[in-house]
């Protein structure tokens, strides 16, 4: 996986190829899927929702140039496994889940993994975790239309934040904030589960 999926594509950051090649995806995915846990694809984890493709979470994670001393936050816990690639990489990881089945199973998995730093939260990503704000960098891995407004007021100065952006299709999106506002950057079209608003 980490090679043909991941080098090959141009994801070079030693850190986030260690953290891939560490971390065991089949445990994020349904017991009926575990052959196909590192194929180059998407999974259903139930609930209409999906495990991205791994090449995708190696993407976001390199885009958000990850250091040791980062908090960050991630909206859409979903299997809990973007949540664990991050854990290798950085101090905290603050993660919300919509989904209540969703987010009680992924808390299970990392727990059960050890991952002491990843602290799991069932609520609405829209808000962001505003107690444990503001954040190094976030990564939004539902579709919002447009950059949620609280998560850019939850970024810190100097932060970095990655997002699915748009609806159907989208653009995965970079944002950097400085102290006189924020610089955003289109890269690729990707596909994700659209970010869901409540009472909708
Ligand atoms: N990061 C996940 C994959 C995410 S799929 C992984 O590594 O497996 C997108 C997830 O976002 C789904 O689980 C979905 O239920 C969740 N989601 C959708 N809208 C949300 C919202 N408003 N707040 C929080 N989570 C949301």
């Amino acid at each position: 996986m980490v090679e043909t999926q991941l080098r090959a594509r141009l994801i070079t950051h030693a850190g986030v190829l260690d953290a891939m090649g560490r971390v065991p995806r089949h445990r994020f995915v349904p017991g009926s899927l575990q052959a196909l846990a590192y194929d180059d694809t998407p999974l259903p984890i139930g609930d209409g929702q999906t495990i991205s493709q791994p090449y995708i979470v190696a993407y976001m994670t390199q885009a958000i140039e990850p250091s040791r001393s980062d908090r960050v936050l991630e909206i859409g816990t979903g299997s809990g496994y973007q949540a664990a690639v991050l854990a290798e990489l950085v101090k905290e990881v603050y993660t919300i889940e919509i989904v209540p089945t969703l987010a009680r199973r992924a808390a299970t998995v990392l727990r059960d993994l050890g991952y002491r730093n990843v602290h799991t939260r069932e609520g609405d990503g829209y808000a962001g975790w505003p107690d444990a704000a503001p954040f190094d960098k976030i990564v939004v891995t539902a579709a919002p239309d447009e950059i949620p407004r609280a998560l850019v007021d939850q970024l810190a100065v100097g932060g970095v934040m990655v997002a699915p952006v748009g609806r159907d299709l989208q653009v995965m999106t970079i944002l950097h904030k400085a102290r006189d506002g924020v610089v955003k950057r289109e890269t690729i079209p990707v596909r994700f589960v659209p970010m869901i608003k409540k009472g909708k």
